[in-house]
């Protein structure tokens, strides 16, 4: 069995930064995730909010998160998390790599994309739909795509879209976005961009090999080669049920990251928080390291 003073389960911002704190603090670290490091930052087109950044892309900022936590001494391994448990005061994590043993563990593992549920959404899923704009809107050049959804992941996106569609309809079902007021406001602007707003989408059709058009709660039919899902996200958690108290799904931490059980702590998307953002995740990556730190003096 490995043993460390501190496991990482997740490289996202949270767990990477997580990952650089407590290297950095001379601790045995090491952070698993079965798809890499970089997490949903992967799939972020263009960030201009992070702290410090001028506008750079999400891949860029995940290898510069890698980088500093592998030069501080943490190990990044591409495993998966299968079980956790506390034993004698260690914890015993189950990889897809063998068992690690851990003094604290910091649980990282972010969210997934939510899907709608609509007719058609499972069929054309890589036929047209889609849940992430940078993978796949470039087949869509000159083409005519919706967007559903009125969070920061929509307009965000509808914006990049609207770089490469010839039009871009973004449905939503309020006749408000949640989105940040600057996005709404570059939306507004673009005259590309239309809004269907007030209306779920209930239908997706094809032709069987491709989306064709997209009906509305209102009867409404789109013409549309492309449908991109940014419904909003579900956490990683399943891991925990039953071993950490979780709010729908969201791992319960208080403000120093910890969660119900002693050492262990949850950092960014998969914890209760109001705000996700990639500068609140690598906040509470460092805070999570912080309070492990803590945690183990305190042994
Ligand atoms: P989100 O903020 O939860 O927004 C999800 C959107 O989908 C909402 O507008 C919601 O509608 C809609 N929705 C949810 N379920 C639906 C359903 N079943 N049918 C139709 N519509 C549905 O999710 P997100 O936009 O993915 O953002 C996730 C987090 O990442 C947020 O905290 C966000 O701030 C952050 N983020 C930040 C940036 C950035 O800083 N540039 C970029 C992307 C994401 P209602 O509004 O009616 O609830």
């Amino acid at each position: 069995m490995a043993d460390y003073d501190i496991l990482v389960i997740g490289c996202g911002p949270a767990g990477l930064c997580a990952a650089s704190y407590a290297a950095r603090a001379g601790y045995r670290t090491i952070a698993v995730d079965s798809l890499g490091p970089g997490g949903q930052l992967l799939f972020i087109d263009e960030i201009e909010n992070y702290p410090g950044q001028a506008s750079t892309s999400g891949y860029a900022l995940a290898e510069a998160f890698e980088k500093q936590a592998t030069s501080f001494g943490a190990e990044i391994a591409f495993s998966e998390a299968k079980s956790i448990k506390k034993e004698n005061g260690s914890f015993i994590t189950e990889t897809s790599d063998g068992e690690i043993r851990s003094k604290a563990v910091i649980f990282a593992a972010g969210a997934r994309h939510r899907h709608l549920g609509c007719t058609g959404e499972e069929e054309y899923q890589g036929k047209g739909v889609s849940y992430c704009a940078t993978c796949d809107g470039p087949f869509f050049r000159g083409k005519d795509i919706i967007v559903v959804g009125g969070g920061d992941t929509a307009l965000t996106d509808a914006l990049y879209l609207s770089k490469l569609g010839r039009t871009v309809t973004i449905v939503h079902r309020r006749t408000e976005f949640r989105g940040q007021k600057a996005l709404q406001d570059r939306v507004f602007a673009k005259d590309n961009i239309k809004l269907q707003l007030g209306k779920n989408l209930t239908e997706i059709r094809g032709d069987g090999k491709l989306v064709k058009e997209a009906v509305l709660s209102d009867g409404t039919v789109l013409q549309a080669d492309a449908v991109f899902i940014f419904v909003g996200i579900i956490p990683n958690s399943e891991l925990l049920e039953g071993v950490a108290e979780l709010d729908h799904g969201f791992v319960i931490t208080d403000g120093k990251m910890e969660t119900s059980v002693p050492g262990l702590f949850a950092a960014g998307d998969v914890r209760t928080t109001p705000f996700r953002q990639v500068v609140t995740a690598a906040g509470d990556g460092a805070a999570a390291a912080h309070a492990a730190d803590e945690y183990i003096q305190n042994l």
